[in-house]
């Protein structure tokens, strides 16, 4: 049995890398090197796995969130690619059935032609993606459109396409990878950065900052896999290894609105004025709208949501939907990530190719993972596993297939059963609320509840922050290693993203059990509020 995974484990496991030499040392806890370390520790390889910020900081906790089928692939002709992201799926849906959820897609046609061309597409993609009878695709004409979506603007409205995607949600799908990596023996930290790589006798010699304790310590690698997505070239250059490659980052930014403004039944595709394809995806009382692709220069912890952006998504729904034309004033959370892509010159943002790559230094047992997707993540982070294994003159089978992550033993229907009875259970929970826990933590939920049951306190909702209990804040910290207040609030509970008021209402209260749970004083405790809510207001400044 796995040590607990919380900030504690994290103390212990800065501490011990020093103590050997492990096989692998992956830098960065996005979903590549969450993928990676997973995958090799899987196999038997001793792992340390050390990430900069908190899981999923980067910009694996700012995606759309959809797990692709690859229809988008199939346009660019890339029917590999499409096989890989439909196969991909399937996978995660029997790994981690509460992060792969089926949801109908409405694709709006507007012309005949669009609309037979369409048809002729997802006709296809069904035969090249072998998807299942119940999940294929219908087309809709004009009449039925507007019944089924009724917030559809009529004008130029000729009919539709309806088709099955699946929503993920990034940064708990990097959270249980992580844990399963660290279930099968790899040494996990977050807030810990590698200043430096170098060559020595047995590989590279590192050097991690423990960001949170301040020490710094050595530790030694066989190999070291580079998964640090924007930062990639920033970790080569630690390294004195930055090969000809280059990224090419571009931005990517979503706006959150109340449903209640654009109550949409489906996710629909909207066409922005440059004719791309974007989002508005329905989630609780909330719906998200995204994405831009824009360049952008050196990466950012927190790139800015400008007023540029926020009027290229809101113009893309006025474009598409009846109703009041939303305005800024209705957006009540943003984010923004970065595509860590490979620079191709004079290419267009759009136009970069999405592939991963796998760039080897030159001399040394250095290779850096760069421009993966959420959903084909498995695939490349087994690629690089054979890779490292190579290196080590070392053979073993990939297991990611197969196993299930931590929270993902539950399948639909079980899920669907425990989402019901923990509301009945824990009437706090409020409409929604089992739905809500059963989607972030799967069969942890289980775990949170029985917290509750435990002390009438931890029973308790938030105050200021609706359906959250004081036992899901307890439970990140004990058990998902959370261990500052933007890490609870923004990547384990979403409030930062998903919630009405950003989460900053709850803050200072969820603030308050953190600070029990790790012993934080006063002064901490209120530096960590006013350093949340700081970033809460930055999103909405739209510059
Ligand atoms: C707007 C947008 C929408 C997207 N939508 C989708 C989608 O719907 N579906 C999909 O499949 N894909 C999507 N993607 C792509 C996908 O999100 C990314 O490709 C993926 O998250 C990249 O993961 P990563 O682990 O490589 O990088 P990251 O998630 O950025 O992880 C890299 C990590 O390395 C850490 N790090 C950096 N330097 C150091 C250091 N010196 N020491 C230790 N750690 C370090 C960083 O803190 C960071 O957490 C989207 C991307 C964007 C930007």
């Amino acid at each position: 049995m796995a040590a607990p995974f919380s900030a504690g484990t994290r103390d212990a496991a800065v501490g011990a890398l020093p103590g050997e030499t492990f096989d692998v040392l992956v830098v960065g806890g996005g979903i590549t090197g969450a993928g990676v370390a997973r995958d090799a520790a899987l196999r038997g390889l001793r792992v340390a796995l050390v990430e900069r910020v908190d899981w999923a900081a980067g910009t694996s906790s700012r995606s759309s969130k959809l797990i692709h089928g690859g229809v988008r692939y199939l346009q660019q002709g890339d029917v590999g690619l499409v096989r890989e992201a439909a196969s991909e799926r399937t996978v995660l849906r029997r790994i981690a059935p509460h992060l792969a959820i089926p949801v109908t897609m409405v694709m709006p046609t507007y012309g005949r032609a669009m609309h037979a061309k369409l048809g002729i597409g997802l006709w296809t993609f069904a035969r090249v993606a072998a998807v299942e009878p119940a999940e294929r695709h219908v087309m809709w004409d004009r009449e039925t459109a507007l019944r089924e979506e009724p917030t559809l603007a009529g004008d130029r409205l000729h009919g539709a396409a309806a088709f099955v995607e699946y929503l993920t949600d990034d940064a708990r799908l990097v959270l249980d990878t992580v844990r399963g990596a660290h279930d099968a023996g790899a040494c996990c930290a977050n807030h810990a950065e590698v200043l430096t790589l170098v060559r020595d006798d047995a590989g590279m010699l590192a050097t991690v900052r423990d960001r949170l304790g301040g020490r710094t310590v050595e530790l030694r690698a066989r190999v070291v896999v580079n998964a640090a997505g924007p930062w990639v070239d920033d970790v080569r250059r630690r390294a004195d290894a930055l090969g000809a490659a280059r990224l090419h980052l571009t931005k990517g930014v979503h706006l959150v609105v109340p449903h209640a403004r654009l109550p949409v039944r489906h996710v629909v595709v909207m066409q922005a004025a440059d004719r791309r394809s974007a989002f508005a995806v329905p989630h609780g009382d909330v719906v998200y709208l995204g994405t831009t692709d824009t360049d952008h220069g050196p990466p950012a912890d927190h790139p800015t949501v400008t007023g540029a952006d926020a009027d290229y998504l809101l113009d893309a729904t006025r474009r598409t939907f009846a109703g009041a034309p939303l305005t800024r004033a209705d957006v009540v959370a943003a984010w923004a990530g970065l595509r860590p892509l490979l620079h191709e010159p004079g290419k267009q943002p759009s136009e970069l190719s999405r592939k991963d790559e796998i760039m080897v230094a030159d001399g040394r047992p250095l290779l850096s993972v760069a421009g993966g997707k959420l959903t084909t993540h498995r695939r490349m982070a087994e690629r690089v596993v054979d890779l490292v294994l190579a290196r080590l003159g070392r053979a073993a089978p990939s297991r990611t297939a197969t196993t299930a992550l931590p929270n993902g033993t539950l399948d639909a229907a079980a899920l669907a059963a425990l989402a019901a009875r923990l509301e009945r259970e824990l009437p706090a929970l409020g409409a929604g609320g089992g739905r809500r826990l059963v989607g972030l933590y799967g069969a942890g939920a289980e775990r949170v509840a029985a917290r509750a049951r435990r002390s009438a306190v931890a029973a308790e909702p938030v105050p200021g922050l609706p359906g959250v209990l004081a036992a899901e804040i307890e439970h990140v910290v004990a058990e998902e290693m959370a261990c500052t207040l933007e890490d609870v609030l923004e990547r384990r509970t979403r409030s930062l993203l998903f919630d009405r008021r950003q989460g900053t209402d709850g803050a200072a209260a969820v603030a308050g059990i953190v600070a029990s749970a790790l012993g934080w004083d006063a002064a901490r405790t209120a530096a960590e509020v006013e350093s949340y809510r700081r970033l809460a207001a930055s999103l909405l400044e739209f510059p």
